[in-house]
């Protein structure tokens, strides 16, 4: 243990040396000094299940020892030679990518980040409909530069007090608190319906592109209904504007499809991945389809996007997923989850709301009169992380909790976790 500085002093310089807008969980933080698949350790040793993936990053485990080999032997190797000159891993990268990403996406830029990601995605919009304006769902959550916070429908998340002009919110589909009091299907999808009276209403008519996460993760595991997101791109096709799916917090066998857009049978017009791309190395990329991609012509270079670490990373990341079939294992752990979480449910008032796709789930923490139990929330996790369970926490009202663990955890682990919230559960109410 006396080879760290131990999570006070850890506090102490963070306090001292880090932009205080950089946010930590927990009234008593642990340090993390070591990851193994599932697994993360603190400076005592103590073990503790890691149920959040660094917020969906680490799909393939900590420290992966198949993806860690390829890492160590290109670093070895040749580490960064920048765009300007010819490497390989940078379009075979690509070339995997085209396969696994849905219909005709083919064409990739490579960045380091979600953020910059989307920031391009909206640039390359803008170059190939001519069209400065967008739409963006409530709750929606793109990154921290600029336009993408503008984007951003979680005020959370919305430093900014001057947002990017030309952005219009629709209604994001969340069932559980409609805005329109309706069900589904009765409501025959009146939050996508609204988007062509938005379009009709509040923009010039001139909009480049609508930007929606498939499941909203930071917004609280949102989980549009089936049908929604086919009726939203009929609207979309209507008036030329280009559907920018950010799949930055879904991708990479999350929700047991490949990408979770697949859910809904929609091709995106532009699709957005960092996070579980990378496995933990900072990647960042947005595909299209080649008719849009060869209008982007005039020279754009990002210094570290598409190296040959982290394009290995990434080469090996997809590797894992594909051989190991993490979408199938997340549908079936998701499953197994959402039933241990839904017999919790029956027992605890507590537990609002279930939802999600594969081993991206959401409980909604409500009291009786259904408003937002973020307090309690935050004594479960607190007391959770000192049993040694790591979960995220969600939502505009911070009363969600989200459980997107590495997709390696096995029904033992899960079994584990719920033997663990039933007794945290008991004692909270
Ligand atoms: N899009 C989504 C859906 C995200 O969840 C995030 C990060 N939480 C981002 C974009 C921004 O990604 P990054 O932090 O890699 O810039």
């Amino acid at each position: 243990t006396d080879r760290y500085i131990g999570p006070a002093e850890v506090l102490r310089k963070k306090k001292d040396y880090i932009i205080p807008c950089v946010y930590h969980f927990y009234a008593e933080p642990m340090q993390l000094v070591k990851g193994e698949m599932q697994y993360l350790y603190d400076t005592t040793g103590k073990q503790y299940l890691d149920c959040f993936a660094g917020v969906s990053v680490v799909n393939c485990g900590h420290c992966n020892p198949e993806i860690t080999k390829v890492i160590c032997d290109q670093v070895t190797t040749l580490q960064h030679t920048c765009t300007i000159y010819l490497t390989e891993n940078i379009v075979n990268l690509a070339e995997r990518l085209a396969a696994i990403t849905p219909g005709r996406l083919q064409k990739t830029f490579f960045c380091s980040s979600g953020t910059e990601a989307n920031e391009g995605a909206a640039l390359l919009a803008s170059i190939y409909t001519g069209r400065q304006e967008f739409i963006s769902l409530r709750q929606g959550l793109h990154g921290r530069t600029k336009l993408t916070m503008s984007l951003t429908g979680l005020s959370m998340w919305r430093t900014d007090t001057s947002p990017v002009g030309g952005i219009s919110f629709a209604p994001n589909a969340y069932c559980y608190r409609c805005p329109y009091g309706k069900r589904h299907p009765e409501c025959d999808l009146a939050c996508a319906n609204e988007i062509e009276t938005i379009i009709k209403t509040s923009t010039s008519g001139q909009v480049a592109a609508l930007f929606a996460e498939p499941i909203q993760g930071n917004g609280g595991i949102i989980t549009p209904p089936p049908g929604y997101f086919k009726r939203v791109k009929e609207i979309l096709d209507k008036f030329n504007i280009l559907l920018i799916v950010d799949e930055v917090q879904t991708g990479f066998g999350r929700t047991g499809k490949m990408f979770a857009i697949e859910h809904y049978d929609v091709e995106p017009d532009i699709m957005t991945v960092a996070k579980a791309l990378g496995n933990g190395t900072p990647v960042g990329a947005f595909t299209t389809r080649p008719e849009i991609a060869d209008k982007y012509t005039r020279p754009g270079a990002s210094t570290l996007g598409g190296n040959p670490v982290t394009s290995a990373a990434a080469m090996a990341t997809i590797d894992f997923i594909t051989k190991n079939d993490l979408p199938s294992r997340a549908a079936e752990l998701g499953d197994y989850l959402r039933q241990g979480l839904t017999e919790l449910q029956l027992k605890n008032p507590l537990l609002g709301d279930i939802r999600g796709h594969g081993l991206m789930l959401g409980v909604e923490m409500v009291n009786a009169d259904k408003s937002p139990a973020a307090v309690q929330l935050d004594l479960l996790l607190e007391q959770m992380k000192n049993r040694g369970f790591l979960i995220g926490k969600n939502g505009p009202e911070r009363n969600v909790m989200a459980f997107q663990p590495p997709l390696v955890i096995t029904r033992k682990d899960l079994d584990s976790l719920l033997n663990n919230l039933a007794d945290v559960l008991a004692a909270l109410t």
